[in-house]
């Protein structure tokens, strides 16, 4: 049992994809006993028009203040977003990043150029790690641009190609890419996130797995984001025990949260 339990990805009924509203998380996070919890709803750039994401952003961040006023006594609320494709429309992402203050910006990719997320895809005709390949030089262009605070779910395409459709992708093959990404995100004082997600799902490991936080613990890395992706209130937290205990595995005696895009240190115990 630790203490300290804070969960630096979660998402509220603002994402599309979520079930429940802000306030809601915060009391469900106030019953487990967490110390705390980025909010972390999805603006994907290149779906910015389609689902009305401006929108969303606004009544998000409205409701975020409202849920800061009942239970900033009780809990840390950082303010984030989870941005996704942030390379494939840079002026939108510049305009998207100043539209509100936020406490942390978590940068994903779920798609290559020109695809569907991961999420929908059935890899049918594919060859895994051309696309594998494709990814990570996206990632690798992404963390170059600096413009986020920690790095999410470093092997999201794996979650699928591997835990929906068994293909069985070998990710050391991958390496090289990760091993310049790591270094990167390293050398800029980035951090790396652990999602705890694919734990509850059919992989059964997280993204990234203990091999790659070694490594980047390794490089130098000092910043280490932990977080569940709850899409809805009876998972936040989930993992983030676990999840510690494999930061202090890799070498971390601290993980990291962000207020007003600060990282904050929690010790692991
Ligand atoms: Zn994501
Ligand atoms: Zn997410």
């Amino acid at each position: 049992m630790f203490l300290n339990i804070f969960d630096s990805h979660t998402h509220s009924d603002t994402s599309w994809d979520a079930r429940h509203s802000i306030t809601f998380l915060c009391e469900t996070a106030v019953k487990k006993g967490i110390l705390g919890f980025a909010i972390t709803d999805h603006v994907e750039i290149n779906e910015f028009y389609s689902r009305n994401i401006e929108k969303r952003i606004r009544q998000g961040h409205f409701e975020m203040l409202k849920a800061r006023a009942a239970f900033g006594q009780s809990l840390i609320l950082s303010y984030g977003i989870e941005l996704g494709q942030m390379t494939y429309d840079m002026d939108l992402t510049r305009k998207v990043l100043s539209m509100v203050d936020r406490d942390f910006v978590l940068a994903s990719l779920h798609c290559i150029r020109g695809s569907e997320d991961f999420y929908y895809m059935n890899f049918e005709g594919t060859d895994p790690y051309a696309l594998l390949a494709e990814y990570y030089e996206e990632l690798i262009a992404i963390a170059k641009l600096g413009l986020f605070d920690s790095m999410a779910h470093i092997s999201y395409p794996v979650r699928y190609m591997n835990g929906n459709y068994d293909l069985g992708v070998d990710l050391t093959r991958m390496d090289d890419h990760i091993e310049t990404l790591l270094r990167i995100l390293a050398q800029n004082g980035k951090a790396l996130e652990l999602n705890t997600c694919g734990m509850r799902e059919k992989i059964g490991e997280p993204s990234p797995t203990l091999r790659y936080l070694k490594r980047f613990r390794e490089l130098g890395g000092e910043f280490l984001t932990i977080g569940s992706d709850a899409h809805s209130a009876d998972v936040i937290g989930a993992g983030i025990q676990e999840g510690m205990a494999l930061a202090k595995e890799a070498g971390f005696d601290y993980f990291t949260f962000y207020k007003k895009r600060q990282p904050r240190l929690l010790q692991i115990y």
